[in-house]
């Protein structure tokens, strides 16, 4: 049998039992049983299992184990399986928050999976690339990933970009013959094209000849561990928790040798060392940052904002230009023909052209698909009279030129009574150039025409054409010159009216709101003022021209001002968000063309279209907008925000907690006072009391002055913010009331296991009154209703509930090592814990205003 690329075209088709026409049902039924899923094997995906045991790997509990084995081993029985039921209850926790988190992201993920075109009965239809199988016939356009591997069968200046399977970074340009050679590199194969690389110009259709594993890049492919990105401030934290385990490690030393000092019992002296350790280290934080940011991922796509990558969620918070692309995005995308005005006695031609001189496609209910500007204005011909059969009958596209944004023109060659015509349209300027010597005088009048209709804010679009005595061998930009002006025609495409809202939230947040688009400047002017980027008459555009002509310094001096960019090629794209970077600037930038994909991957967040994007550009992207709106971006940006407060108000509750823990358990001994908490209680506080509401507090509803500050600093330090002074506060106050209290106690003459249940419960009550604190991070505790977070309210009520049993039943007091408070102890007990939250937040309400 011949290698693909030495067959025929019809040798192709029947080697693979296929047509033109495409596979019909039945054929794919049995071809998909054979050949399976068109999938590149993944490593696998974590099981139930593995992601429960990992609960068990990590320091914390194994030092845990190591207690309760301690503790069985002194028959110390009861403590041993108390400590197990904690592990247990603390693992299973831990294993619930992770496989949600886990089973959201690949929800993410089967949600961004690439479609493909097919041809499968006749009939256009979009398809899952995983459904693919061999005979089927896909449709290539610019910016398609290819999804599987094959032969092709019609090109149109077909181009590809196959540096994924070969290394090789310049395009390669495709054919349809076959070649003759014997084994050749995949790389020398121009009539196939390969899973994996990338259409970077022109169009085509391919026979797919081999998918999934079976292609030329799943051959080679290594199974690449998808370890997922960590978060800068997932990194921070990995940092700042090692530099801790040191510091605590060395702290619980100095703890028990001062013990040993004191001639305590070794071993309630040893297990009180470790339950130091337990409440000291943050074990929770990284899991519970990792989940927050998969749980805000998941709210975020209820807005149509798809993550791709999860840093992306930290990332938006900070966000200070956004910089969007006009058509789509800003606009509806809808565009209608709102004028057209031929050339004299050229209207029959004229409408001719406006229906071929296009990549449109016709779906079997005659639905127009493709470009909105190239349907409108093929829909513009319909609405006046022609019909396409007979146009194509006539004239039929024998060649493209297809369009590119660095031209701003397509060309397209049909067939003319004996000879052949060339159909050009595009941006006026441009168009203007290809005119023959015939409009030197004419062309500034056409040209100002068109300034007129762009300041109503019309895209305007000049054809022109030429005919030509024979076919040219191949459609090339040279063909475009020496053109007649043919006409002009004038699209609207309405602003979209939700932006209008998001763009005056962007300016209240301190983001400012840029308009990047391919028209020309009178167009995006008008277009802006109406979408109030910029205020009426007080704006000039910055175009593509100007843009080479500054030097980067003068770039990076001009971006902080300019709200309106036109005439804008992708690669200034490119520069434009490396110059706001520059200034130290973080930038969300919208892209949908393969072009786009660079600075996609340079900007901060690269935000691709869901609908009109292509596939290297979704590729690229950090979020994809499933709606295309602007207004999403807004939308996604203040989830972000409020992850990172939430994560914010997550780290000064765990820390202040652990600190007033650990201060509590170190400094009683050098006070004098009797060991103030045993290991049972430190360990109760750490998984139960604090661990359950720094569960709840991930479910805080956003505040609602969120999208009224400027954005975060991006280099902010994990700590700024005043967070550090507070956390030092609450923690030091904690102490300090754990030790008025045993005062108190002592002073009374309590017994020992009296002072000691009544710190334990001070510490609960404490607790829960933080939760409430860091609700707001700079608001009083009153300005935050309890209702808006029911998880809370509940998870407070139920916590203070077991304390009370474990303090009053009499069974558990045993186990708890509790005894019951009188009366008078507890009144003491809940005075001094509703002091130290009043100071608590007094202490929030100076450091804010110091900061101020
Ligand atoms: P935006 O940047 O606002 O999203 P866009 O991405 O459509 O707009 P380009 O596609 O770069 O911008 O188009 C640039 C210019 O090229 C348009 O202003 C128009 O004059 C011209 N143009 C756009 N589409 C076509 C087409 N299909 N055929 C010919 N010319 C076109």
């Amino acid at each position: 049998m011949k290698p693909g690329y030495q067959q025929t075209i019809n040798e192709a088709l029947k080697h693979w039992h296929s047509s033109e026409k495409g596979l019909s049902p039945d054929d794919i039924r049995t071809l998909q049983k054979q050949y399976g899923k068109n999938e590149l094997q993944t490593p696998e995906q974590k099981s139930r299992l593995t992601i429960f045991i990992q609960q068990f790997k990590d320091v914390m509990i194994l030092i845990l184990m190591g207690a309760a084995a301690i503790s069985f081993i002194a028959g110390e029985t009861t403590d041993g399986y108390v400590i197990l039921v904690i592990i247990l209850g603390n693992a299973l926790i831990g294993y619930f928050q992770e496989y949600n988190a886990e089973k959201a992201l690949r929800k993410l993920q089967q949600m961004s999976a690439q479609t493909t075109v097919v041809i499968r009965d006749n009939q256009h239809i979009p398809i899952d690339a995983a459904e693919l199988v061999p005979g089927d016939i896909v449709v290539l356009e610019a910016g398609n990933i290819i999804p599987a591997d094959g032969r092709l069968l019609t090109v149109s200046a077909l181009k590809t970009e196959e540096a994924t399977l070969t290394g090789e970074s310049a395009s390669v340009e495709k054919k349809t013959t076959p070649i003759q050679e014997d084994k050749i590199l995949p790389a020398d194969q121009r009539n196939m094209v390969f899973k994996s690389t990338i259409v970077s110009n022109g169009s085509g259709t391919m026979l797919v000849t081999a998918t999934g594993m079976a292609t030329e890049i799943g051959r080679i492919a290594t199974l690449l561990e998808a370890e997922p990105e960590k978060t800068p401030l997932q990194k921070r934290l990995q940092t700042f928790s090692r530099q801790l385990v040191v510091v605590v490690l060395l702290l619980c030393i100095a703890f028990f040798g001062y013990g040993l000092y004191r001639n305590e019992p070794s071993l309630t002296l040893f297990l009180t060392a470790l339950s130091l350790a337990v409440a000291a280290l943050p074990e929770a934080l990284p899991a519970v940052i990792t989940i927050a940011l998969a749980q805000g991922a998941s709210r975020m796509v209820k807005h149509n904002a798809l993550i791709r990558k999860l840093p992306a969620v930290e990332t938006l918070g900070a966000i200070t230009y956004i910089c969007s692309d006009k058509t789509g995005t800003l606009t509806l995308n809808k565009m209608t023909v709102e004028k057209v005005v031929p050339a004299e006695g050229k209207d029959n031609l004229l409408l001719h052209a406006l229906l071929l001189n296009n990549e449109v496609r016709f779906n079997a209910d005659n639905v127009l698909l493709g470009d909105s500007t190239e349907v409108a204005l093929a829909r513009y011909a319909l609405q006046h009279g022609l019909t396409r059969d007979e146009a194509l009958t006539r004239h039929p596209i024998t060649d493209i030129l297809p369009f590119d944004s660095n031209r701003m023109r397509m060309a397209t060659l049909h067939p003319y009574d004996t000879k052949f015509i060339l159909l050009v349209k595009g941006a006026p300027v441009k168009i203007a150039e290809t005119l023959s010597p015939l409009y030197s005088d004419t062309k500034e009048a056409l040209l100002q025409q068109n300034r007129t209709w762009a300041r109503e804010g019309l895209r305007v679009l000049f054809y022109a054409y030429t005919i030509l005595d024979t076919k040219p061998e191949s459609l090339t930009e040279a063909l475009e010159s020496n053109l007649d002006f043919l006409g002009m025609a004038g699209l609207i495409d309405p602003p979209r009216e939700e932006v209008i809202a998001a763009i005056t939230q962007c300016k209240t947040a301190g983001i400012k709101p840029v308009m990047i688009t391919g028209d020309q400047p009178l167009t995006a002017l008008a277009i802006a003022e109406r979408l109030q980027i910029i205020a009426p008459g007080d704006g000039t555009a910055l175009t593509g021209a100007d843009i080479m002509e500054l030097t980067d310094i003068q770039l990076r001096e001009k971006v902080k001002s300019v709200s309106v960019y036109a005439r804008v090629s992708p690669e200034q794209k490119l520069k434009i968000v490396r110059a706001l970077q520059q200034e130290g600037q973080l930038v969300a930038m919208t892209g949908d063309g393969v072009n786009d994909a660079p600075s996609l991957q340079q900007a901060n967040i690269g935000v691709a279209m869901g609908i009109t994007g292509s596939d290297v550009a979704k590729e690229a992207a950090h979020m994809i907008l499933l709606d295309d709106n602007f207004a999403t971006i807004v939308k996604a940006i203040k989830e972000g925000r409020h992850i990172y407060d939430t994560i914010k108000k997550f780290i000064l509750y765990v820390l202040s907690c652990n600190l007033g823990e650990l201060l509590v358990i170190f400094f009683a001994p050098l006070l004098g006072f009797a060991v103030p908490l045993l290991p049972i209680h430190i360990l109760w506080i750490n998984l139960v009391t604090d661990g359950l509401p720094g569960i709840a507090l991930t479910a805080e509803p956003t505040e609602k002055n969120i999208m009224q500050k400027p954005p975060r600093p991006p280099k902010e330090n994990l700590f700024a913010g005043g967070l550090l002074p507070r956390i030092l506060l609450t923690g030091i106050l904690m102490a300090i009331a754990a030790f008025v209290l045993q005062y108190i106690a002592v002073s009374k003459g309590y017994p020992i296991l009296l002072q000691q249940t009544m710190i334990f419960t001070l510490l609960c009550l404490i607790q829960l009154g933080n939760a409430l604190s860091v609700r707001s991070l700079d608001k009083s505790v009153l300005s935050v209703s309890l209702f808006r977070n029911p998880l809370l309210l509940g998870v407070i009520v139920v916590t203070i509930g077991l304390q009370f049993l474990l303090v009053y039943v009499p069974f558990l007091q045993p186990i708890f090592k509790t005894t019951a408070l009188p009366l008078e102890a507890l009144r003491d007990t809940v005075i001094v814990a509703i002091t130290c939250f009043i100071a608590i937040e007094m202490g929030k309400w100076v450091t804010v205003r110091l900061r101020a």
